[in-house]
């Protein structure tokens, strides 16, 4: 079975085990977490990801700028990128997909709605 490779970058220890345990639910992925986007992108660079999710606030490197980054890169410019947002964060949202996320989700994070998204932008889900 083709393996899916998921990358969580979010710097909330309890946020990044609920976010990975509901794609656990998924068959056939393997998932890596970094705690902000000097330490995703580190993650980036040693191998290929199928999907990443991001925080948007985090410490040392946010995740608009690691979209920014993410999407400036030939290596990873198809890679999709979810980003995860506070509610009523329209600006980041708006923000996130003019930068060149795929898709959005709103803490507090609901387990199917992570599903039903990595299962659309993952072509081996
Ligand atoms: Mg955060």
């Amino acid at each position: 079975m083709p393996e899916n490779k998921i990358l969580i970058i979010e710097d909330s220890p309890t946020m990044r085990q609920l976010i990975s345990f509901a794609l656990k639910r998924l068959p056939g992925v393997r998932i890596v977490e970094a705690s902000d986007g000097v330490d995703g992108l580190k993650k980036l660079s040693t191998e290929k990801f199928d999907l990443i999710l991001t925080d948007i606030n985090m410490p040392i490197m946010d995740g608009l700028k690691l979209v920014s980054l993410v999407r400036g890169d030939a290596n990873y410019r198809s890679v999709p990128i979810v980003v995860i947002t506070t509610e009523g964060a329209q600006e980041d949202r708006a923000r996130a997909l003019a930068l060149g996320a795929n898709d959005y989700i709103t803490k507090p994070i609901q387990a199917n709605r992570i599903l039903e998204l990595a299962k659309s932008l993952l072509k081996n889900a």
